[in-house]
């Protein structure tokens, strides 16, 4: 047995054995995230194409951790899937995002939405939607609001009842959208089952317009699916004017990107809104 163990090893090259301790790392930190207060929110406006207002964000998580730094969403959000933790760090989540939202609307009486994040495990809790509802009503907010983005891997995956689960977020006015729309295996079928009202193009093929023709054409097929299920549309990723200007005469209802703004600490956003709201 000693010998195998030595043989494994042999296996392991340094890379994988970092990659390995950073696991294991983010993994037991995570943990305490919360209850150490090393979560917060950013939010990322959206911009309605034709108007140029700001008419809702996409609330985006941030761990900073002492001994880790900042770590990326896409380094922690697959740990705490596997782990489970995801379902305390999306409620968290929620409740951050519902309470900062309501907090601006007051101030600036502004209504805009804001669009959360949902992971499919989360779907798999029992009390999920009770949760939901409730942290809708702790801070008075109008359902419809709240938004919620759901990748098509979540619909791919075998959940029990999501169809019944997600209907049920629609009785209630959240608003659903199709999150990076085009990556995954979902088509019109998928569309037309689940009662979305929002899809978002992935920024995979927002990178490569108006240049590629290719996703040139892809994105007008989207955007044809879009209105004909009468789904509003959000391109993400837009990065330069010319992408903006081109979406924007394919009838693109809203756009969001690091040309119009980057994610934004609650602090941050609170001022842009101010900004618009003056204006
Ligand atoms: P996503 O939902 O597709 O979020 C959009 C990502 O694109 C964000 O990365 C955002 O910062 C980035 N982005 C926005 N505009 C641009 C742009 O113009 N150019 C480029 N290159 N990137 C842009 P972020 O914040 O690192 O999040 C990565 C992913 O992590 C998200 O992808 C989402 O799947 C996941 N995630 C983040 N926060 C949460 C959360 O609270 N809950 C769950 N379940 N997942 C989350
Ligand atoms: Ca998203
Ligand atoms: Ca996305
Ligand atoms: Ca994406």
């Amino acid at each position: 047995a000693k010998n195998e163990g030595r043989n494994t090893f042999r296996f392991f090259t340094p890379k994988i054995n970092q990659q390995v301790q950073t696991r294991n790392l983010v993994q037991k930190y995570l943990r305490h995230a919360i209850f150490q207060n090393e979560l917060y929110m950013v939010y990322q406006p959206f911009i309605d194409l034709k108007s140029g207002c700001v008419v809702g964000a996409e609330a985006l998580m941030r761990w900073s951790n002492p001994e880790l730094g900042q770590v990326r969403p896409d380094q922690f959000i697959p740990i705490a899937e596997e782990t489970g933790l995801i379902v305390e760090l999306g409620a968290w989540s929620l409740d951050r995002a519902c309470s900062e939202v309501a907090q601006w609307q007051e101030l600036y009486d502004y209504s805009l939405w804001v669009a959360v994040n949902l992971s499919p495990r989360q779907f798999r809790e029992s009390n999920f939607i009770n949760e939901i509802w409730a942290t809708v009503k702790r801070y008075h907010l109008s359902s419809h609001c709240l938004e919620l983005e759901i990748t098509e891997r979540l619909l791919m995956e075998d959940i029990p009842d999501a169809k019944e689960l997600i209907e049920q977020l629609h009785n209630y006015q959240i608003r659903l959208a199709i999150d990076d729309f085009g990556t995954g295996y979902s088509s019109l079928s998928t569309l037309k089952r689940y009662p979305f009202q929002v899809l978002k193009i992935d920024r995979s093929f927002i990178a490569e317009i108006p240049e590629d023709p290719e996703a040139v054409s892809l994105v007008k097929t989207i955007l044809g699916m879009a209105q004909g299920l009468g789904l509003k549309s959000v391109a993400e990723g837009i990065e330069t004017a010319e992408q903006q200007a081109f979406l924007q005469s394919l009838g693109c209802d809203y756009g969001q990107g690091y040309y119009f703004s980057k994610p934004l600490t609650a602090e941050k956003f609170r001022d842009y809104l101010k900004r618009y709201s003056a204006s």
